[in-house]
């Protein structure tokens, strides 16, 4: 059945585990055409090698999100491969919580450069295609973090609470250009994002926390709502969570 979703250029980041390789997985089954990208490229070329065998759309680019030339790369190559741009996935993240009395900041440093600047370079790689296709649509993700802080989490919440006011400052900016803004902002959901923590006794904690997680496909299904919805409707948030988490 098309959804909506069918031939659409999806451009991820982040899609080597997680939230963006369940996504990249949903879409291309929805027949979406793909444009991944993630650091640790043997694992995007595996995927990619496995949705292609399923028939899918897909080219793999090694992105780091810190850097706005290669986040360029990743969306030119899609334009190149695909002739436009409909959708960018903005997801890349880490979450290397712990009180800032422990003054980590190297920590504090890449959630800034990876959960704030990536997001920010994203936008900056599509946005001139967009406004020249005069449609388009950014979906960048927060978190439940981005609603609320807890003892732990401060450079994490800041992060998600910035990744929401650039949405929603975005969406005023580009419906113009008839391009669409989604901020989504999930709960606890199984993915490897607690292995980012770098602290072993905040590790401990935060895996007990994931003990009520919920599959990464939750996410990619509320991706491909808002995706699916008549062009001139726009999803703008979206917050989930397990029905068992605070
Ligand atoms: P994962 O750790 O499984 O995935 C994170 C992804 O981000 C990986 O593909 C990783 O790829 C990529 N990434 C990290 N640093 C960089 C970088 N510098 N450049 C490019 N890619 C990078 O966690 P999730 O799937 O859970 O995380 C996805 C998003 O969801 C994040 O923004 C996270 O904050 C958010 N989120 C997740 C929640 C959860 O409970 N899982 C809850 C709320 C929000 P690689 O290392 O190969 O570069």
């Amino acid at each position: 059945m098309d959804m909506g979703i069918r031939d659409k250029v999806v451009v991820i980041t982040g899609a080597s585990s997680g939230l963006g390789e369940a996504t990249a997985r949903h879409l291309a089954q929805a027949g979406a055409r793909l444009a991944i990208g993630a650091r640790r490229f043997e694992r995007l070329d595996a995927i990619e090698q496995e949705l292609k065998n399923y028939g899918g759309n897909i080219i793999a680019v090694k992105t780091d999100v810190t850097d706005a030339q290669q986040v360029q790369r990743l969306v030119d190559d899609a334009v190149k491969i695909y002739g436009r741009i409909d959708v960018l996935l903005n997801n890349a993240g880490v979450m290397p919580h712990s009180p800032l009395e422990r003054r980590k900041l190297d920590d504090w440093n890449r959630m800034i450069d990876v959960n704030l600047r990536g997001v920010l370079h994203g936008i900056a790689a599509v946005l001139p295609y967009m406004q020249q296709q005069m449609s388009g649509h950014i979906i960048n993700v927060s978190s439940v973090a981005g609603h609320k802080v807890r003892p732990g989490s401060t450079v994490y919440a800041a992060t998600k609470h910035a990744v929401r006011v650039i949405s929603e400052g975005l969406r005023q900016e580009v419906k113009p250009y008839n391009i669409r803004t989604t901020v989504i902002s999930p709960g606890i959901v199984a993915t490897e994002l607690p292995d980012s923590v770098t602290e072993p006794d905040i590790a401990e904690n935060v895996r007990r926390m994931y003990e009520i997680a919920i599959p990464a496909d939750a996410f990619a299904r509320m991706v491909a709502f808002a995706i699916s919805q008549p062009e001139d409707v726009d999803v703008n948030e979206i917050l989930f969570r397990p029905t068992a988490q605070e």
